[in-house]
């Protein structure tokens, strides 16, 4: 399969070929149009197979058909949620790559730095927002983040956000989300507390094993 029969935006698509891709990974295959269909999505997908791109490329597709070059105030419409200030900033740094044709905007937060340009960032609106977890909720709290116009909610590396103990803030922070947004779940592994999670906050899931 060529990225070209995806079906994706030309801004997209000039942005990924400029990345030298020609091909999807086997997750990009069978994620992007599960994704772009609104399905509900488990991915089960280590670090290096191209995950990231899964998701960030159908969001960056689907918000740049529903906010377009419209000059209404911004409002959060995809929420990526991972453990680490690492992960965010390489989440981060894609949806810059993919989307630097479009006109969306984007922030990643994460703990250990001063709030203060993040929430400058976030009081000018924007689209997309990467975030590691005590941050966000710690920002929500202050009254700096609002989720009400939410449509796609992805929670990634969700094992090891189990392992570092984030497991009640991540299940705060789906409740502060609207009930019929569309919800992306990665893991690299899936034991059995994974998928009791996965089944709290998906409806009717796909499930991409790679
Ligand atoms: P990830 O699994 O998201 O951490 O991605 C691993 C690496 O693969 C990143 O450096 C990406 O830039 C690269 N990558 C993602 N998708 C593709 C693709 N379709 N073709 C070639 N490289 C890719």
């Amino acid at each position: 399969m060529l990225f070209e029969d995806l079906s994706l935006s030309k801004s997209i698509q000039k942005a990924v070929f400029e990345q030298g891709y020609t091909n999807p990974t086997p997750i990009q295959e069978q994620s992007i149009p599960l994704v772009l269909s609104g399905r509900d999505l488990i991915g089960c997908a280590q670090t290096g197979t191209g995950k990231t791109a899964a998701f960030a490329i159908p969001i960056i597709h689907q918000l740049h058909r529903i906010v377009g070059s419209s000059k209404k105030a911004k409002q959060i419409r995809a929420l990526v949620v991972t453990p680490t200030r690492e992960l965010a900033v390489q989440i981060g740094q894609s949806f810059d790559t993919y989307g630097k044709y479009t006109n969306l905007t984007q922030l990643t937060i994460f703990g250990g730095v001063s709030q203060n340009p993040q929430v400058d960032t976030l009081k000018n609106g924007v689209d997309i927002l990467i975030a590691t977890p005590g941050r966000l909720l710690d920002l929500h709290k202050q009254g700096f983040i609002d989720l009400d116009h939410l449509h796609t909610l992805v929670l990634d590396e969700a094992d090891q956000m189990l392992d570092m103990g984030f497991v009640n803030d991540v299940k705060k922070i789906v409740k502060l989300t609207p009930k019929n947004r569309q919800t992306l779940f990665f893991s690299a592994t899936m034991p059995i507390a994974i998928r009791e999670l996965a089944e709290m906050f998906l409806t009717d899931p796909a499930t991409v094993t790679v």
